[in-house]
């Protein structure tokens, strides 16, 4: 093929990249979508994590009552001198998901896709080194900034002795444990609409099967876990996706093989869906974040 027909060729698969992801998410959100776009390109407002470790003092509004979460504000007050890290910014919809989640004194916690680590920061707050926390994610590069997130805003004694790194692969980890967790937090790799409207290339590249495919990727990781989850004990699932394959629809199949409570949240926010809530930043300025709580039965 000449130089001139490939790139022919490109220039065609990327228009059509762009135009397929255009139709797709305006058949799925109608008339929103213009607006719904707009938003995702927009900087959102981030909370403030404070590290209860740390001598931070945050003067900021708190957010909602949600502990040690705060309003992040533009000047931010002396950090402190402690050796710990004094606060993390994360997007609020994502506090969500470990806050409800609900770890407890004692429970065992797995957090499977956990890298860089904000997620796992808040379960750690939570368990103040009252349980065990397991942060586990397959790719190594971002397994180590984890670490130096939870090392750098952790104190020594519960990184001994409380939490636990781990890089298995998620959807075969009931291979090898089963019924083993009190809580599982499941925040699955995702298509993230959000990064791919910002990057020309991966816009190019967009195509509904991918979707599809990362939603097959997402089932055999909540089939799994649900498999890792101890009878009574809670699991959140969880996606920064907008596409409906990867959210209720996956949360949908599991329904269907196993018996699941869906718990509702007590959140004021976020819309509501069949099996959970997603927080789409035109309405919400939080988000994308989907995010549904399942709880698994006694038998
Ligand atoms: N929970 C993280 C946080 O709050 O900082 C963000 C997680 S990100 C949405 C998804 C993560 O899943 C990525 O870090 C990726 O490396 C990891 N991942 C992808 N495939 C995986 C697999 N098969 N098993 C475990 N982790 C995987």
């Amino acid at each position: 093929m000449s130089n001139k027909s490939r790139k022919t060729k490109k220039k065609k698969k990327s228009l059509d990249g762009e135009k397929k992801f255009h139709n797709f998410y305006s058949g799925v959100y109608g008339e929103r979508w213009e607006t719904l776009k707009t938003s995702l390109l927009k900087e959102k407002e981030h909370i403030l994590l404070a590290n209860p470790y740390s001598d931070f003092k945050c003067s900021f509004k708190p957010w909602f009552d949600f502990p040690n979460a705060y309003v992040a504000q533009e000047e931010l007050e002396s950090p402190g001198n402690g050796p710990l890290a004094p606060y993390y910014f994360m997007d609020g919809a994502s506090y969500l998901a470990p806050y409800f989640l609900n770890p407890q004194k004692g429970d065992k916690v797995l957090d499977l896709c956990a890298a860089p680590g904000g997620k796992s920061l808040v379960l750690a707050y939570m368990l103040k080194g009252l349980g065990h926390l397991t942060s586990n994610d397959k790719s190594m590069d971002r397994r180590l900034r984890m670490q130096r997130v939870l090392r750098g805003y952790l104190p020594e004694n519960i990184m001994e002795e409380s939490v636990r790194i781990t890089g298995f692969d998620a959807s075969g980890w009931c291979l090898y444990e089963q019924e083993a967790y009190d809580k599982i937090l499941l925040d699955v790799p995702c298509s993230s609409e959000k990064h791919v409207l910002q990057s020309s290339s991966h816009l190019n590249e967009w195509s509904e099967k991918r979707t599809k495919k990362l939603a097959a990727l997402q089932w055999k990781m909540l089939a799994s876990s649900w498999l890792v989850l101890r009878p009574g004990g809670r699991l959140v699932y969880s996606t920064c996706s907008i596409s409906p394959y990867e959210n209720d629809t996956v949360v949908e199949k599991l329904t269907r093989k196993f018996e699941v409570n869906v718990i509702k949240d007590s959140f004021d926010g976020g819309e509501e869906t069949e099996y959970g809530k997603i927080f789409l930043p035109d309405q919400s300025n939080l988000g994308p974040f989907y995010l549904s709580i399942l709880e698994k039965p006694i038998q």
